[in-house]
C-alpha cells in the first residue's frame, strides 16, 4: 500500500505553546492530509486538510470567519488534495473514501468536494456535533456547516469495525481494510473520538498520530502542552495517556508522523 502526506496549508504558532521548554519563536505548522492507495480498496484520503471552505468561501458562517482569521491559515495550493492526487495520476472522483480522524475544521474542510466518497469516522462524535449548539462547537474548533448534510448515510462508524491486534503491545485497533494493513488507534484527549492510524505492515511500522501532539515530543515526554493550548484539549488526562501510547510506539522502534509537525516526514510529498 502506498502512503503519502500532502500539506494543505500552514498555520503559524509559537513553539513554546506546542512543546514544554520550546522557544518563543513562531513556526509555520503544516496541516497534513494523507493519500492511501490500497491494492483492493482503492484510493482513500486521511482527512481532507484545510481548504478555501474554511479560509475564503464567501458563504462562510461568522464563526468560521472569526476562526480562520484568528488562526491565520495559509493554503498551499500546490498541495491541495486535488493537486496531490493529480501528481499521482488521480482525480478527486477516484477517491473511494475518506478516513476522518476527528471533526476539527482543518481536517474536514474539503469533505464537501467529495460527495460520493465513503466516510469512516467516529459516529458518536458526529452525533454530538449535530446535536450541539454552534457556540459549543466553536469552542471545540468544530463547524457543523463544514460537514456535509446526510454524510451519515455513507459513513461507517469506526467503533463498528472488527478489531485486530496492534504492534508493540498497544492493544487492538479497528481493522479498516480487513487485512491488517491500516488500523485505527484510539488516541483520545485532543478531540472527542480522535483516533490515529497504524500501518503495521511497513518495514518500520508507522503510526499517524494526527493531533495527539502538535510536534513530536522528546522521547519519553508524555506531558500535554501548557496553557493556553491545554485549555483547548477535550480531556487533558486522556491526551497524556495518548502521548504515552506514542512514546511506547517510538520506544519499540516504530515511526510516528503528526498532522501539524513542521519537521518533514519521510512520507511527505516534496514541495
Ligand atoms: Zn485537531
Amino acid at each position: 500500500m502506498e502512503i503519502v502526506f500532502g500539506n494543505s496549508g500552514f498555520v503559524p504558532a509559537p513553539e513554546a505553546l506546542l512543546r514544554r521548554g520550546g522557544a518563543w519563536r513562531w513556526r509555520p505548522l503544516r496541516v497534513r492530509f494523507g493519500v492511501l492507495r490500497h491494492p483492493v480498496k482503492g484510493v482513500w484520503l486521511i482527512d481532507t486538510g484545510i481548504g478555501p471552505e474554511v479560509t475564503e468561501a464567501p458563504g462562510r458562517s461568522l464563526a468560521l470567519r472569526a476562526y480562520a482569521r484568528l488562526l491565520r491559515y495559509r493554503l498551499s495550493i500546490d498541495q491541495s488534495p486535488q493537486a496531490v492526487l493529480g501528481g499521482m495520476g488521480l482525480r478527486l472522483r477516484d477517491v473511494a473514501g475518506v478516513i476522518v480522524t476527528h471533526f476539527h475544521a482543518d481536517h474536514v474542510g474539503r469533505l464537501g468536494e467529495l460527495p460520493m466518497a465513503r466516510v469512516v469516522a467516529h459516529g458518536p462524535s458526529l452525533a454530538r456535533v449535530r446535536a450541539a449548539h454552534d457556540l459549543a462547537n466553536l469552542r471545540h474548533g468544530v463547524f457543523a456547516d463544514l460537514i456535509p448534510q446526510g454524510v451519515e448515510t455513507r459513513m461507517t462508524c469506526v467503533t463498528s469495525v472488527a478489531r485486530a491486534t496492534l504492534p508493540f503491545g498497544l492493544g487492538e485497533g479497528a481493522d479498516l481494510f480487513g487485512d491488517g494493513s491500516c488500523l485505527a488507534v484510539d488516541l483520545p484527549g485532543h478531540a472527542a473520538g480522535h483516533f490515529g492510524l497504524a500501518f503495521p505492515h511497513l518495514a518500520r511500522p508507522l503510526l499517524y498520530a494526527v493531533d495527539a501532539a502538535w510536534v513530536l515530543p522528546a522521547p519519553g515526554d508524555t506531558r500535554a502542552p501548557g496553557y493556553p493550548l491545554r485549555a483547548v484539549l477535550d480531556d487533558v488526562r486522556a491526551a497524556e495517556a495518548s502521548m504515552a501510547r506514542i512514546a511506547q510506539w517510538q520506544a519499540a522502534g516504530g515511526q510516528v508522523v503528526l498532522c501539524h509537525d513542521p519537521a518533514p516526514s519521510g512520507f511527505d510529498v516534496p514541495s
